[in-house]
């Protein structure tokens, strides 16, 4: 399939913009429940979704940057894992920084989507145990509070916006680097924005596809017809070398897909000239390993079903206990757990089958 660019601009004379579907009505008051932005201006607040036993509100922290001119909504959340706060920050910056009286749109920034769960530094709900991002199928303004967030998010957060990015990044004992876009199945049109989304992004690596558990809000939006990411960037194990460095990313990636929505001026920067596309596939978890586990490859390396992927240690004693094999041909992704304490079953990385490298400059301006 051959991909050309289109800046998805706000000229409404230009034929590009007649047949956007982004494009929206001229922008007045933006309201999400009580809070509410004027043109040019900035609101924030919280949309309470559900009650601890002790009665205390659980809610959704929420900010709207309403832009003085016309442009499409885009909606960027961080942490609905979380400890997975790195994209929130590089959020963060952008709303500390945006000028509203030149901004195109809105942006509905939620840099921590999960406040229980940022509390207690978990990727899980504080007060269920569940998986904010993977409660959709379950979303339910009567079920747990991860169900009756999730619900939250799907009516009052994902409905007003045009398009979605839903950051993740490494916590503790993780460090990630990629984007996903839901490129397997749905309308083509809103693969291939979804696409272009996850180009404008600028990391060196994309996920066209990833196994169904992984499934998620930008799943959820794609099927609504809403261009999503789900970037994975940076992590706990890497931020003391690289923390400035991730933050800066995920900080320059939102402004790229801004860029693309002709929402702020400026040139999208691409962190390589080069973008590889991967299925990614083929699960490593622990299976009956437990103890230390120390990697015997790197992160790109490609490795032939059945070669050694990990050593495991006996954490007492010292010795060689196992080793973790390769379950087919792949490519180690940039994902995955660092910290060597592990667990039987805990999920370690992900191998990925190379579709495509392709230069961003072909697929973007
Ligand atoms: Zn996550």
């Amino acid at each position: 399939m051959e991909l050309t660019f289109e800046r998805w601009g706000t000229d409404p004379g230009s034929p590009i913009a007649l047949s956007n579907l982004l494009i929206t009505e001229r922008r007045t008051l933006m309201r999400i429940r009580d809070i509410e932005a004027k043109p040019g201006e900035r609101a924030f607040g919280y949309l309470e979704a559900s009650k601890t036993k002790s009665q205390v509100p659980v809610h959704i922290p929420v900010n709207i940057l309403n832009g003085a001119h016309d442009g499409p909504t885009l909606l960027v959340s961080g942490a609905v894992h979380g400890a997975e706060i790195v994209g929130g920050l590089g959020l963060a910056k952008i709303m500390r920084e945006l000028d509203l009286q030149k901004l195109r749109g809105a942006l509905i920034a939620a840099p921590i989507m999960n406040t229980s769960a940022f509390e207690i530094g978990e990727r899980l709900t504080g007060f269920d145990g569940e998986n904010m991002d993977r409660t959709l199928d379950t979303a339910d303004p009567d079920g747990s509070p991860s169900a009756q967030l999730a619900h939250v998010y799907l009516t009052e957060l994902l409905e007003p916006a045009d398009a979605v990015i839903n950051m993740h990044s490494g916590a503790t004992d993780t460090a990630v680097w990629y984007t996903i876009y839901p490129g397997e199945y749905g309308d083509p049109d809103v693969i291939k924005k979804s696409r272009q989304m996850a180009m404008a992004f600028g990391l060196r690596q994309i996920f066209r596809s990833t196994p169904k558990s992984w499934e998620g809000f930008h799943t959820v939006a794609k099927d609504q017809g809403k261009p999503a990411i789900m970037p994975e960037i940076g992590g706990g194990p890497d931020f003391l070398n690289n923390g400035h460095a991730q933050i800066a990313q995920a900080e320059q990636s939102i402004k790229n897909v801004m860029i693309l929505f002709d929402m702020i001026d400026g040139e999208i920067v691409t962190e390589t000239e080069t973008v590889e596309v991967f299925d990614a596939i083929h699960e490593i978890d622990a299976g009956t390993n437990s103890g230390i586990l120390i990697w015997q490859c790197e992160r790109g390396d490609f490795l032939k079903k059945g070669d050694v992927f990990a050593h495991v240690y006996h954490p007492y004693t010292g010795e060689l206990t196992g080793q973790i094999l390769a379950p087919a041909d792949g490519t180690v992704l940039n994902t995955g757990k660092v910290w060597p304490p592990v667990s039987q079953g805990e999920w370690l990385t992900i191998l990925g089958d190379l579709v495509e490298e392709v230069r961003f400059s072909d697929e973007l301006p």
